[in-house]
Protein backbone atom coordinates (compact mmCIF):
# COMPACT_ATOMS: atom_id res chain seq x y z
CA UNK A 1 0.00 0.00 0.00
CA UNK A 2 2.10 2.89 -1.06
CA UNK A 3 1.83 3.05 -4.65
CA UNK A 4 -1.98 2.86 -4.87
CA UNK A 5 -3.49 6.51 -4.26
CA UNK A 6 -4.07 7.23 -7.72
CA UNK A 7 -6.16 4.29 -8.33
CA UNK A 8 -9.38 5.48 -6.83
CA UNK A 9 -11.05 5.85 -10.15
CA UNK A 10 -10.27 1.86 -10.52
CA UNK A 11 -11.31 0.79 -7.52
CA UNK A 12 -15.04 1.66 -7.75
CA UNK A 13 -15.10 0.78 -11.25
CA UNK A 14 -14.08 -3.03 -9.93
CA UNK A 15 -16.19 -2.67 -7.04
CA UNK A 16 -18.88 -2.19 -9.81
CA UNK A 17 -18.14 -5.51 -11.85
CA UNK A 18 -17.30 -7.70 -8.52
CA UNK A 19 -18.96 -10.84 -8.53
CA UNK A 20 -17.47 -12.50 -5.41
CA UNK A 21 -13.76 -13.20 -4.79
CA UNK A 22 -11.34 -15.14 -7.44
CA UNK A 23 -9.92 -18.23 -6.21
CA UNK A 24 -6.41 -18.17 -4.83
CA UNK A 25 -4.50 -20.97 -6.89
CA UNK A 26 -6.11 -20.44 -10.35
CA UNK A 27 -7.19 -24.07 -10.74
CA UNK A 28 -10.57 -25.26 -11.41
CA UNK A 29 -12.87 -25.81 -7.97
CA UNK A 30 -13.61 -29.13 -6.59
CA UNK A 31 -17.37 -29.14 -5.61
CA UNK A 32 -18.10 -28.12 -2.17
CA UNK A 33 -14.67 -26.21 -1.88
CA UNK A 34 -14.18 -23.05 -0.25
CA UNK A 35 -11.62 -20.30 -0.95
CA UNK A 36 -10.42 -17.00 0.20
CA UNK A 37 -13.83 -15.10 0.90
CA UNK A 38 -15.89 -18.13 0.94
CA UNK A 39 -14.19 -19.37 4.43
CA UNK A 40 -16.12 -19.47 7.40
CA UNK A 41 -13.33 -17.20 8.75
CA UNK A 42 -14.45 -14.52 6.36
CA UNK A 43 -11.31 -12.44 5.68
CA UNK A 44 -13.42 -9.66 3.28
CA UNK A 45 -15.85 -7.00 3.94
CA UNK A 46 -15.34 -4.36 5.42
CA UNK A 47 -12.20 -4.46 7.78
CA UNK A 48 -12.34 -1.52 10.26
CA UNK A 49 -9.30 -1.87 12.36
CA UNK A 50 -8.77 -1.60 16.08
CA UNK A 51 -9.02 2.35 16.43
CA UNK A 52 -6.90 2.56 19.76
CA UNK A 53 -7.38 5.06 22.84
CA UNK A 54 -4.01 5.78 24.67
CA UNK A 55 -4.56 2.15 25.98
CA UNK A 56 -1.95 -0.57 24.41
CA UNK A 57 -0.17 1.77 22.17
CA UNK A 58 3.79 1.72 23.06
CA UNK A 59 5.01 4.79 25.28
CA UNK A 60 5.21 8.16 23.14
CA UNK A 61 3.37 6.89 19.90
CA UNK A 62 0.51 8.97 18.53
CA UNK A 63 -2.28 7.74 16.90
CA UNK A 64 -3.61 9.64 14.23
CA UNK A 65 -7.09 7.94 13.00
CA UNK A 66 -7.68 8.85 9.08
CA UNK A 67 -10.92 10.92 9.64
CA UNK A 68 -9.35 13.20 11.56
CA UNK A 69 -8.24 15.50 8.69
CA UNK A 70 -6.81 18.16 9.99
CA UNK A 71 -4.19 16.24 12.11
CA UNK A 72 -3.51 14.02 9.46
CA UNK A 73 -0.48 14.96 7.11
CA UNK A 74 -2.12 13.26 4.00
CA UNK A 75 -4.23 15.40 1.75
CA UNK A 76 -8.37 15.07 1.92
CA UNK A 77 -8.51 12.90 -1.12
CA UNK A 78 -5.82 10.78 0.38
CA UNK A 79 -7.32 10.50 3.25
CA UNK A 80 -10.67 9.32 1.90
CA UNK A 81 -8.75 6.91 -0.56
CA UNK A 82 -7.08 5.05 2.82
CA UNK A 83 -9.82 5.49 4.85
CA UNK A 84 -11.64 3.21 1.59
CA UNK A 85 -8.69 0.87 1.12
CA UNK A 86 -7.86 0.05 4.71
CA UNK A 87 -11.82 0.07 6.43
CA UNK A 88 -14.24 -1.23 3.71
CA UNK A 89 -14.46 -4.16 1.21
CA UNK A 90 -12.94 -1.88 -1.49
CA UNK A 91 -9.62 -2.34 -0.52
CA UNK A 92 -9.69 -5.60 -1.17
CA UNK A 93 -10.97 -5.85 -4.15
CA UNK A 94 -8.63 -3.71 -5.95
CA UNK A 95 -6.00 -5.65 -3.97
CA UNK A 96 -7.89 -8.53 -6.28
CA UNK A 97 -7.05 -6.59 -9.17
CA UNK A 98 -3.81 -5.66 -8.46
CA UNK A 99 -2.96 -9.19 -8.18
CA UNK A 100 -4.76 -10.13 -11.39
CA UNK A 101 -3.26 -7.57 -13.09
CA UNK A 102 0.45 -8.24 -11.96
CA UNK A 103 0.60 -11.98 -12.64
CA UNK A 104 -0.44 -10.98 -16.49
CA UNK A 105 2.03 -8.45 -17.00
CA UNK A 106 5.22 -10.45 -14.53
CA UNK A 107 4.26 -13.79 -15.38
CA UNK A 108 7.73 -14.88 -13.55
CA UNK A 109 7.50 -11.89 -10.85
CA UNK A 110 9.11 -8.43 -11.20
CA UNK A 111 12.28 -9.43 -10.41
CA UNK A 112 14.75 -12.26 -10.75
CA UNK A 113 14.90 -13.92 -7.48
CA UNK A 114 18.22 -14.01 -6.11
CA UNK A 115 18.76 -16.22 -2.48
CA UNK A 116 20.86 -15.69 -0.16
CA UNK A 117 21.91 -18.84 1.63
CA UNK A 118 24.12 -19.08 5.27
CA UNK A 119 24.74 -22.34 7.11
CA UNK A 120 21.16 -23.94 8.12
CA UNK A 121 19.08 -20.62 6.65
CA UNK A 122 17.87 -19.88 2.96
CA UNK A 123 16.00 -16.73 2.16
CA UNK A 124 14.27 -16.41 -0.52
CA UNK A 125 12.81 -13.32 -1.79
CA UNK A 126 9.64 -13.94 -3.50
CA UNK A 127 8.39 -10.62 -6.07
CA UNK A 128 5.04 -10.46 -6.30
CA UNK A 129 2.66 -7.90 -7.26
CA UNK A 130 4.18 -5.25 -8.86
CA UNK A 131 6.71 -4.12 -6.74
CA UNK A 132 6.25 -6.10 -3.29
CA UNK A 133 8.48 -9.30 -1.99
CA UNK A 134 7.14 -11.59 0.30
CA UNK A 135 10.04 -13.59 2.49
CA UNK A 136 10.41 -17.33 2.38
CA UNK A 137 12.82 -17.90 5.08
CA UNK A 138 14.02 -21.82 5.41
CA UNK A 139 15.56 -23.69 8.24
CA UNK A 140 17.21 -26.00 5.98
CA UNK A 141 17.70 -28.61 8.53
CA UNK A 142 14.72 -29.29 9.56
CA UNK A 143 12.61 -27.41 6.40
CA UNK A 144 10.77 -25.56 8.56
CA UNK A 145 9.42 -22.38 6.96
CA UNK A 146 8.52 -19.47 7.71
CA UNK A 147 7.40 -16.06 5.17
CA UNK A 148 7.11 -13.02 5.81
CA UNK A 149 4.20 -10.85 3.86
CA UNK A 150 2.33 -13.38 1.85
CA UNK A 151 0.97 -10.56 -0.84
CA UNK A 152 0.04 -13.47 -3.40
CA UNK A 153 -0.65 -16.74 -1.94
CA UNK A 154 -0.21 -18.49 -5.08
CA UNK A 155 3.11 -17.20 -5.99
CA UNK A 156 4.32 -18.05 -2.11
CA UNK A 157 2.84 -21.76 -2.52
CA UNK A 158 4.61 -22.34 -5.56
CA UNK A 159 8.05 -21.37 -3.69
CA UNK A 160 6.69 -23.70 -0.71
CA UNK A 161 6.33 -26.79 -3.36
CA UNK A 162 9.81 -25.66 -4.89
CA UNK A 163 11.96 -26.01 -1.85
CA UNK A 164 9.58 -29.02 -0.23
CA UNK A 165 9.15 -26.80 3.29
CA UNK A 166 6.39 -27.30 5.70
CA UNK A 167 5.21 -23.34 6.54
CA UNK A 168 4.73 -23.04 9.90
CA UNK A 169 4.20 -19.56 10.56
CA UNK A 170 3.71 -15.99 8.28
CA UNK A 171 5.48 -13.27 10.07
CA UNK A 172 2.54 -10.07 8.63
CA UNK A 173 4.51 -7.04 9.23
CA UNK A 174 0.71 -5.08 9.15
CA UNK A 175 -2.93 -5.16 7.56
CA UNK A 176 -2.27 -3.76 4.22
CA UNK A 177 -3.64 -5.68 1.75
CA UNK A 178 -0.07 -5.57 -0.47
CA UNK A 179 1.44 -7.70 2.69
CA UNK A 180 -1.30 -9.71 4.55
CA UNK A 181 -4.08 -10.71 1.34
CA UNK A 182 -2.41 -14.47 1.21
CA UNK A 183 -2.83 -15.18 4.78
CA UNK A 184 -6.32 -16.61 4.40
CA UNK A 185 -5.34 -18.55 1.13
CA UNK A 186 -2.16 -20.00 2.79
CA UNK A 187 -3.77 -20.71 6.12
CA UNK A 188 -6.52 -22.94 4.49
CA UNK A 189 -3.84 -24.82 2.77
CA UNK A 190 -1.72 -25.39 5.94
CA UNK A 191 -3.87 -25.58 8.65
CA UNK A 192 -1.53 -25.80 11.45
CA UNK A 193 0.79 -21.92 9.91
CA UNK A 194 0.37 -19.26 12.50
CA UNK A 195 -0.48 -16.11 12.08
CA UNK A 196 1.93 -13.48 13.59
CA UNK A 197 1.38 -9.79 13.84
CA UNK A 198 0.26 -6.50 16.25
CA UNK A 199 -2.73 -6.71 17.55
CA UNK A 200 -3.23 -3.20 16.66
CA UNK A 201 -3.65 -3.98 13.32
CA UNK A 202 -6.39 -5.59 11.57
CA UNK A 203 -4.79 -8.33 10.25
CA UNK A 204 -6.26 -11.04 8.99
CA UNK A 205 -6.67 -14.32 10.28
CA UNK A 206 -4.13 -13.38 13.14
CA UNK A 207 -3.78 -16.47 15.31
CA UNK A 208 -0.54 -15.20 17.65
CA UNK A 209 -0.80 -11.64 18.65
CA UNK A 210 2.63 -10.31 19.25
CA UNK A 211 4.03 -7.86 21.76
CA UNK A 212 6.86 -5.57 21.32
CA UNK A 213 10.37 -7.73 21.68
CA UNK A 214 8.14 -10.92 21.92
CA UNK A 215 10.47 -13.96 19.91
CA UNK A 216 9.13 -16.70 17.75
CA UNK A 217 11.12 -19.67 16.90
CA UNK A 218 10.56 -21.95 13.66
CA UNK A 219 12.81 -24.54 13.73
CA UNK A 220 15.94 -23.67 14.67
CA UNK A 221 15.30 -19.86 13.86
CA UNK A 222 14.79 -17.14 16.43
CA UNK A 223 12.79 -14.59 14.46
CA UNK A 224 12.44 -11.20 17.02
CA UNK A 225 9.32 -9.07 16.34
CA UNK A 226 9.96 -5.57 16.73
CA UNK A 227 6.96 -2.70 17.05
CA UNK A 228 7.92 0.23 14.43
CA UNK A 229 4.54 2.43 14.59
CA UNK A 230 4.21 5.07 11.60
CA UNK A 231 3.05 3.48 8.34
CA UNK A 232 0.44 2.09 10.46
CA UNK A 233 -0.06 2.29 14.32
CA UNK A 234 0.66 -2.01 14.48
CA UNK A 235 3.48 -1.94 12.32
CA UNK A 236 6.02 -4.59 12.97
CA UNK A 237 9.21 -5.83 11.86
CA UNK A 238 10.49 -8.93 12.36
CA UNK A 239 14.64 -9.57 13.28
CA UNK A 240 16.29 -13.41 12.24
CA UNK A 241 18.70 -14.00 14.70
CA UNK A 242 21.98 -14.39 12.49
CA UNK A 243 23.71 -16.25 15.92
CA UNK A 244 22.71 -19.65 15.35
CA UNK A 245 24.35 -19.09 11.62
CA UNK A 246 27.18 -17.24 12.43
CA UNK A 247 25.06 -14.73 10.20
CA UNK A 248 24.30 -11.49 10.18
CA UNK A 249 21.06 -10.78 11.66
CA UNK A 250 18.21 -10.04 9.15
CA UNK A 251 15.86 -7.42 9.12
CA UNK A 252 12.14 -8.16 7.40
CA UNK A 253 11.40 -3.94 7.62
CA UNK A 254 8.23 -4.31 5.78
CA UNK A 255 6.82 -0.53 4.84
CA UNK A 256 9.32 1.38 7.67
CA UNK A 257 11.99 1.22 5.83
CA UNK A 258 13.26 0.43 1.81
CA UNK A 259 16.35 1.40 -0.09
CA UNK A 260 17.09 4.60 0.44
CA UNK A 261 13.27 5.02 1.40
CA UNK A 262 10.67 4.73 4.41
CA UNK A 263 7.11 4.13 4.18
CA UNK A 264 4.48 6.64 4.70
CA UNK A 265 2.91 8.05 7.33
CA UNK A 266 -0.47 7.41 7.24
CA UNK A 267 -0.88 6.15 10.96
CA UNK A 268 1.04 8.03 12.98
CA UNK A 269 3.61 11.46 13.04
CA UNK A 270 6.94 12.33 12.23
CA UNK A 271 8.15 11.81 15.87
CA UNK A 272 6.16 8.43 15.80
CA UNK A 273 8.49 7.15 12.82
CA UNK A 274 11.39 8.54 13.75
CA UNK A 275 11.56 6.56 16.73
CA UNK A 276 10.59 3.26 14.55
CA UNK A 277 13.70 4.14 12.43
CA UNK A 278 16.21 4.95 15.26
CA UNK A 279 15.12 1.43 16.73
CA UNK A 280 15.72 -0.34 13.04
CA UNK A 281 19.47 1.62 12.97
CA UNK A 282 20.24 0.36 16.69
CA UNK A 283 20.10 -3.37 15.06
CA UNK A 284 23.56 -2.72 14.14
CA UNK A 285 25.62 -1.47 10.71
CA UNK A 286 26.14 -5.07 9.44
CA UNK A 287 22.27 -5.94 9.33
CA UNK A 288 21.05 -7.31 6.06
CA UNK A 289 18.07 -5.19 5.13
CA UNK A 290 14.87 -7.09 3.50
CA UNK A 291 12.56 -4.34 2.49
CA UNK A 292 8.99 -5.10 1.58
CA UNK A 293 8.90 -3.08 -1.81
CA UNK A 294 11.89 -3.14 -4.82
CA UNK A 295 11.18 0.93 -4.45
CA UNK A 296 15.68 1.48 -4.71
CA UNK A 297 15.72 3.00 -7.87
CA UNK A 298 12.79 5.92 -7.43
CA UNK A 299 13.92 6.11 -3.94
CA UNK A 300 17.98 6.90 -4.99
CA UNK A 301 16.96 8.81 -7.73
CA UNK A 302 14.89 10.90 -5.27
CA UNK A 303 17.81 11.31 -2.74
CA UNK A 304 20.32 12.38 -5.18
CA UNK A 305 17.87 15.34 -5.98
CA UNK A 306 18.59 16.40 -2.24
CA UNK A 307 22.39 15.30 -1.78
CA UNK A 308 24.21 16.35 -5.11
CA UNK A 309 27.50 15.66 -3.83
CA UNK A 310 27.01 12.17 -1.69
CA UNK A 311 29.29 9.73 -3.37
CA UNK A 312 27.97 6.53 -1.72
CA UNK A 313 24.45 7.63 -2.96
CA UNK A 314 25.88 8.16 -6.38
CA UNK A 315 27.37 4.55 -6.67
CA UNK A 316 24.56 2.70 -5.12
CA UNK A 317 21.97 4.78 -7.87
CA UNK A 318 24.65 4.09 -10.54
CA UNK A 319 24.69 -0.15 -9.35
CA UNK A 320 20.86 0.35 -8.89
CA UNK A 321 20.58 1.15 -12.37
CA UNK A 322 22.56 -1.93 -13.76
CA UNK A 323 21.06 -4.19 -11.24
CA UNK A 324 16.95 -3.00 -12.78
CA UNK A 325 18.18 -2.84 -16.18
CA UNK A 326 18.79 -6.40 -15.66
CA UNK A 327 15.27 -7.11 -13.90
CA UNK A 328 17.84 -8.11 -10.77
CA UNK A 329 16.34 -7.73 -6.99
CA UNK A 330 18.19 -4.86 -5.38
CA UNK A 331 18.18 -6.66 -1.86
CA UNK A 332 19.31 -7.14 0.33
CA UNK A 333 21.37 -3.70 1.65
CA UNK A 334 23.08 -3.25 5.61
CA UNK A 335 21.80 -1.07 7.58
CA UNK A 336 25.64 0.41 7.41
CA UNK A 337 25.46 1.12 4.07
CA UNK A 338 21.68 2.68 4.24
CA UNK A 339 22.79 5.28 6.79
CA UNK A 340 25.27 6.78 3.82
CA UNK A 341 22.13 7.47 1.56
CA UNK A 342 18.76 6.90 2.94
CA UNK A 343 17.94 10.44 3.56
CA UNK A 344 15.12 9.38 6.34
CA UNK A 345 18.25 7.73 7.99
CA UNK A 346 20.24 10.72 7.68
CA UNK A 347 17.83 13.51 9.45
CA UNK A 348 21.25 14.54 12.14
CA UNK A 349 23.19 15.13 8.99
CA UNK A 350 23.87 18.78 8.52
CA UNK A 351 24.24 18.52 4.62
CA UNK A 352 20.95 17.02 4.21
CA UNK A 353 19.02 19.71 6.44
CA UNK A 354 20.81 22.62 4.54
CA UNK A 355 19.74 21.39 1.43
CA UNK A 356 16.42 21.14 2.57
CA UNK A 357 16.49 24.76 4.19
CA UNK A 358 16.12 24.03 7.36
CA UNK A 359 17.71 25.02 10.82
CA UNK A 360 17.40 23.97 14.11
CA UNK A 361 15.39 26.74 16.58
CA UNK A 362 16.83 28.03 19.21
CA UNK A 363 15.89 25.58 22.27
CA UNK A 364 14.53 22.99 20.02
CA UNK A 365 15.31 19.36 20.77
CA UNK A 366 17.16 17.51 18.58
CA UNK A 367 15.02 15.13 18.22
CA UNK A 368 12.01 17.22 17.49
CA UNK A 369 14.55 19.31 14.87
CA UNK A 370 14.83 15.47 13.46
CA UNK A 371 11.16 14.78 12.60
CA UNK A 372 11.15 18.11 11.23
CA UNK A 373 13.53 16.87 8.92
CA UNK A 374 12.07 13.93 8.24
CA UNK A 375 8.32 15.23 8.09
CA UNK A 376 9.89 17.56 5.07
CA UNK A 377 11.78 14.88 3.57
CA UNK A 378 8.61 12.69 3.18
CA UNK A 379 6.72 15.76 1.98
CA UNK A 380 9.16 16.28 -0.87
CA UNK A 381 9.37 12.38 -1.66
CA UNK A 382 5.32 12.63 -1.80
CA UNK A 383 5.70 15.21 -4.59
CA UNK A 384 8.06 13.28 -6.03
CA UNK A 385 6.05 10.36 -6.89
CA UNK A 386 3.36 12.10 -7.91
CA UNK A 387 4.86 14.07 -10.63
ZN1 LIG B 1 1.69 -0.54 3.68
Amino acid sequence: MAAALGGLRGLLAAAGRAGGPARPWGRPAPPGARFLGQSSHQPVGPRAGPEPGSGGLPEGVEYIPTRKKGKNPMKPVGVAWYSLYTRTRLGYLFYRRQVKKARERYPHGHSAPQPCHFPGVKILPIPVLSNNYSYLVIDTGSSRAAVVDPSDPQAVQAAIEEEGVMLEAIFCTHKHWDHSGGNAALRQRHGSCKVYGSALDAIPELTNPLADREKVSVGCLTFEALATPGHTVGHMVYVLDGGPFDGPPCLFSGDLLFLAGCGRLFEGSPETMLASLDMAVGLGEETLLWPGHEYALECLSFASLLELDNPALEQKLQWAMQQRQEKRSTCPSTLGEEQTYNPFLRTHQPELQAALGLRRGAGEHPDAFRARVLKEVRRRKDLYKAT
